[in-house]
């Protein structure tokens, strides 16, 4: 492929010597766990997120469970509460709602974000209903001041699902300290990612974070001492030193993301192509560029042969695994079209040269 979809050893080649320093020195301190980077990597979180709790752990998956099993640990959810949720997102914010005995409620997105409607998530609210799942699905934040009213108008907790959208903010807020808590993940790909799995906890709720702490580790809150039934989701010490030495690098690496979707966004043209959207009063930090087009399979293809690696993120929605064949839900057209319809082209490397011969060839197909 001339432009291949993702190069993670592309995305890595311009910080590779601060990485292998930073795991050299790890390796060398002879501290694994819990020592001074996991530290360090969880105050630099917080002071990005509104000075919020950090709890670093070991995937974004786990950091979702965590949020969830933390708040049934405290009381404030129980088994058997719905969560509100868009059905377009990634399987692991359902599949952390169901593990905890909880009842994922799966509503269409809007068509603009692609993120959760606060006008479908309010028609969906009943009296089990306990809390919204917002996931800034691509890089795009949810319509966090929308959702917010929705869910003070029904006292239910908001979870933010922001995997995907590090360094995103709506109106100023970053993504991460919009809600009650939030959930993140540094899985190889994503737009901090590890080299392996990694994930975080933001909250400004201190007994839920601490709650967090004990569950991750055994359920214990100090040595031989187990107040819960818990787990081992820490993060790795190695994937704490890499991950800062990444997070130091944040601005530059979504500059070059938003100078490549400009790029995009200024050169596509083709009517049988839809762009995503660019929104002025939010920061997208484009994890993936996703544009739409009814005949997607064949623009794939067509692309592949012209070169151009291209992904689907994602091609079976949730309700249509045969994992949740028992869920029940109401019809899901608009989550089912999208499935059919999105297309994420090259972005974490692409340059905005490299982009604008991308959408030149994008607007040859016809
Ligand atoms: C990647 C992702 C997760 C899960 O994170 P992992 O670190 O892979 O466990 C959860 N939600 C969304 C939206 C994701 O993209």
């Amino acid at each position: 492929m001339k432009y291949p979809f993702l190069d993670l050893r592309r995305l890595h080649a311009p910080l590779m010597e601060a990485e292998k320093e930073a795991c050299a020195r790890v390796i060398e301190s002879g501290r694994y766990l819990h020592g001074p980077e996991t530290a360090a990597l969880e105050s630099e979180m917080s002071r990005m997120h509104a000075s919020r709790e950090c709890v670093a752990v070991s995937n974004g998956l786990d950091a979702l469970r965590l949020i969830l099993r933390g708040y049934i640990a405290t009381g404030r959810l129980s088994p058997g509460d719905e969560i509100i949720v868009s059905a377009n997102t990634y399987i692991a914010s359902v599949l952390a709602i169901t593990d905890a005995g909880l009842t994922p409620v799966l509503v269409e997105p809007e068509e603009q974000t692609m993120n959760l409607s606060a006008e479908t998530a309010e028609r969906a609210v009943s009296g089990r209903t306990r809390a919204i799942m917002e996931v800034h699905l691509y890089g795009t934040p949810a319509r966090h001041s929308a959702i917010r009213e929705v869910a003070a108008r029904h006292g239910l907790l908001i979870i933010e699902d922001n995997a995907q959208s590090i360094g995103a903010s709506e109106h100023g807020t970053p993504t991460g300290a919009m809600g009650d808590a939030a959930a993140f993940s540094f899985y190889p790909t994503k737009n901090i990612g590890a080299v392996g799995d990694a994930g975080a906890v933001v909250t400004a709720d201190r007994e839920l974070a601490a709650a967090i702490r004990a569950l991750a580790n055994y359920g214990s809150d100090r040595r031989y001492h187990n107040i819960y039934q818990g787990f081992n989701c820490r993060m790795d010490e190695i994937q704490a030193a890499l991950l800062r030495v990444r997070l130091g690098h944040l601005e530059e690496d979504r500059a070059r993301r938003q100078a490549a979707a400009a790029a995009y966004a200024q050169t596509l043209d083709n009517p049988l192509v839809v762009p995503p959207a660019t929104i002025d009063t939010m920061t997208q930090v484009w994890h993936q560029y996703v544009v739409r087009c009814s005949r997607r399979d064949e623009l794939r293809a067509y692309l592949a042969g012209q070169g151009v690696g291209t992904d689907i993120h994602y091609a079976v929605p949730p309700h249509l695994q045969p994992c949740y064949s028992t869920l029940s839900h109401g019809p899901l057209p608009v989550t089912e079209r999208m499935a059919d319809e999105v297309l994420s082209l090259p972005i974490a490397t692409v340059t905005e040269r490299q982009a604008r011969e991308i959408a030149g060839i994008i607007n040859n197909f016809k």
